[in-house]
């Protein structure tokens, strides 16, 4: 049995301009692409595209499932019961779904292991989501924010402390294990500029990361901060904001290995928040501002030096909803010179790629995954069509149809 989506216009990930065609899935891949349309046999799924764009399906790269807040349901702070969080993260990752979020690579959890079971609910197919690097808690020292995500668990010091944390999450099967290796002055006055870690402690994580085989995700604002996640082999680094030229240097040395993602949204969205009277932002908008204007001017640097940056933007905050992921791609538009299919190249194919799976996802691509959108309009036209889910007409992974067009017919 097939699924034929015939009459659309085939974005396929790599930037290439979309041009009109035909697909067939089957076994959950891609099987062919035509110019012209493909007959549907006995069996098949057939769908006419009515010349909408078909399209790789998105990756968020800075993915906060159990970060509480939702475009369905706000949660005034970070705290959640148990139970509570658990089916928050469970709702949370059917959202990210419902917006054409095909994969998401986590940047950390408030819970240890609660990644790890939905990932596992979401993969064997009993709960809709994306498919997920499950991650565990974010580790850093505590801080006294009503915004910190931190006070999961108790954080020890020194080398052996780092490297023992890496080992228990790899145990219990997480696959990316974040450290925050920088503050962040969002949260704590200054702390962007402050390195959390050691170098030795970094470098014991990184060498208990390979050992276990899991990938390490750094949130590092300063530039002392990046050259640390380099040196002890961060897969996956977020913000960047600071780094200097050394750090830029160091970046690239690892170009084929590493991935950025600048996570601009929860910038913007702290800029456009407007508080109740009891919440006190000047500070967090002060230093969005300023992040803001950094980003602008290293963005350009980190694609001249042919860095992998991708959109996600720490969505889950309450005044960031989940669901709201999209947005990170008009404001690459907006803010770092990025053409509308330059960042859906970004957010399909580098998607594959920080998933781990580049050589089967991310791409309308004859024997590639089939994770794909249908999309009402020309994305690559006006990106900000993909913030509105109910342009999404169809929604499939691996060849299953999550969200079947309402004219799909079996023949
Ligand atoms: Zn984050």
């Amino acid at each position: 049995m097939r699924t034929i989506i015939n009459n659309a216009r085939i974005f396929d990930g790599t930037g290439s301009p979309t041009r009109p065609g035909s697909v067939a899935i089957e076994n959950g891949r891609v099987a062919a692409i035509s110019p012209d349309n493909i007959a549907p046999q006995a069996g098949d799924i057939a769908i006419d595209a009515d010349g909408k764009t078909l399209m790789p399906g998105m990756t968020e790269a800075h993915a906060h499932l159990t970060w509480p807040t939702s475009v369905e349901k706000f949660v005034p702070g970070m705290f959640l019961p148990p139970e509570e969080l658990a089916l928050t993260a469970a709702r949370n990752a059917r959202i990210l779904l419902d917006h054409g979020f095909t994969s998401a690579y986590s940047a950390g959890a408030l819970s240890k292991s609660l990644e790890i079971s939905l990932a596992e609910h979401i993969n064997s197919q009993g709960l809709p989501g994306p498919r997920l690097i499950p991650s565990s808690v974010e580790r850093e020292p505590p801080n006294d924010s009503e915004l910190d995500p931190g006070h999961v668990q108790d954080h020890g010091r020194g080398p052996e402390a780092t490297a023992a944390f890496v080992k228990d999450c790899a145990d219990i099967g997480a696959k990316a294990i974040k450290f925050l290796i920088s503050g962040e002055s969002a949260l704590k006055p200054g702390a962007s500029l402050e390195l959390l870690y050691t170098e030795d402690e970094l470098m014991a994580a990184g060498e208990q990361a390979r050992a276990s085989d899991v990938w390490l995700t750094g949130h590092a604002h300063a530039a002392e901060a990046v050259k640390l996640g380099v040196k002890s082999g961060f897969r996956v680094l977020y913000h960047c904001t600071y780094a200097d030229e050394e750090a830029l240097d160091m970046l690239e040395s690892v170009k084929d290995f590493i991935f950025v993602a600048p996570t601009i949204g929860i910038v913007q969205a702290t800029l456009d928040a407007n508080p109740p009277p009891h919440m006190d932002m000047t500070h967090m908008k002060e230093d969005a501002a300023l992040v803001l204007e950094t980003q602008k001017a290293l963005v350009p640097k980190l694609r001249e030096r042919g860095i992998r940056l991708l959109p996600g933007g720490d969505y889950g905050f309450p005044f960031n909803p989940n669901g709201r992921n999209a947005r990170d791609l008009e404001l690459w538009v907006e803010h770092f010179n990025y053409t509308p299919s330059e960042v859906l190249q970004a957010a399909t194919a580098l998607g594959g790629e920080i998933m781990g799976m580049g050589n089967e996802l991310g791409l309308v691509k004859e024997g590639y995954l089939a994770d794909l959108l249908l999309v009402d309009g020309d994305p690559t036209e006006d990106v900000r069509l993909l913030q509105d889910k109910t342009n999404l007409h169809m929604i499939m992974q691996e060849g299953r149809l999550y969200k079947a067009p309402a004219n799909s017919q079996h023949v």
